[in-house]
């Protein structure tokens, strides 16, 4: 599934399309999460101003409205060549007057592709996200502050996008690691310094990713099927039943919210009052 970084790795790829204009919008398929909506047409003629992204979302800026578009679980984004033959579940297609065309490819369908002509961050999909994690609305006061009457697991709550946005699974596993939380802390129990400690790794790992361009993993193992580097550095992502890196106990394994869940019992004590 498409991460955080990996979205913000798709919206830096794109920018060289700014500035040229939509001749024509192509939609295969109009059945996504949400259907592709008949006035998406409004988009051809225009320059295509900005493209920004806010958590998952990216938003395609014209004079006229704005695309807002989302990756779902399978879906990718890029430009080709006007000339290239489509691809299955290649759905919607923006063909830009400088030979070139932008894809949005979803095998799953769980992707957006739609259309505002109002500020698209009031849109109701945007409006009550959580602040973006490497900005400074998002900090260890603000998880505290908004976690007082959490009963929910701490790994649940800062993957809640209305908490702050873009901490995916890999992400919630790595840094609750590091900053020594057992995965199923209540939310409320967790002292201000816990969540110091809780807001630097996650500032730190989301930080670091952004940077590489995304964890999904597939996107690391290399031709040969081994393993790429990323993975290597995970501390307990995909690691159940291994020895703790840094006390070398087997690693447990646990679904929280039905998501895989690996952590150290050692290093990650169970919460006690
Ligand atoms: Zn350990």
């Amino acid at each position: 599934m498409p991460e955080l970084p990996e979205v913000e790795t798709t919206r830096l790829g794109l920018l060289p399309m700014l500035g040229s204009s939509v001749l024509k919008l192509e939609v295969m398929q109009t059945r996504l999460r949400l259907p592709v909506p008949e006035s998406l047409s409004a988009i051809e003629g225009q320059r295509l101003d900005t493209l920004t992204r806010r958590g998952k979302y990216l938003l395609l800026g014209t004079a006229k409205g704005s695309a807002l578009i989302h990756l779902g679980m399978s879906g990718s984004l890029r430009l080709t060549a006007n000339t290239e033959p489509y691809r299955k579940h290649d759905h919607v297609a923006l063909v830009l007057n400088n030979d070139w065309s932008l894809r949005f490819h979803d095998p799953r369908r769980f992707g957006l592709f739609l259309w505002l002509e109002d500020e698209p961050l009031n849109h109701k999909l945007l409006a009550s996200l959580g602040p973006e994690p490497l900005t400074p609305a998002f900090s260890a006061e603000h998880l505290y502050r908004l976690s007082r009457t959490k009963k929910q697991a701490i790994k649940s709550f800062i993957m809640d996008g209305h908490v702050v946005v873009g901490v995916g699974n890999i992400y919630a596993n790595e840094a609750l690691f590091y900053a020594g939380i057992h995965p199923l802390t209540p939310a409320k129990d967790l002292s201000l310094t816990d969540y110091q400690r809780l807001y630097q790794h996650i500032y730190r790992i989301l930080g670091a990713a952004i940077e590489r361009g995304g964890t999904t993993l597939r996107d690391f193992v290399n031709s040969k099927g081994d393993p790429g580097y990323f993975q290597q550095e995970l501390m307990v992502y995909g690691r159940e039943g291994k020895p703790c890196m840094i006390c070398q106990q087997s690693l447990q394994l646990v679904r929280v919210n039905n998501r895989s869940t690996v952590y150290c019992s050692h290093c990650q004590p169970a919460f006690s009052e």
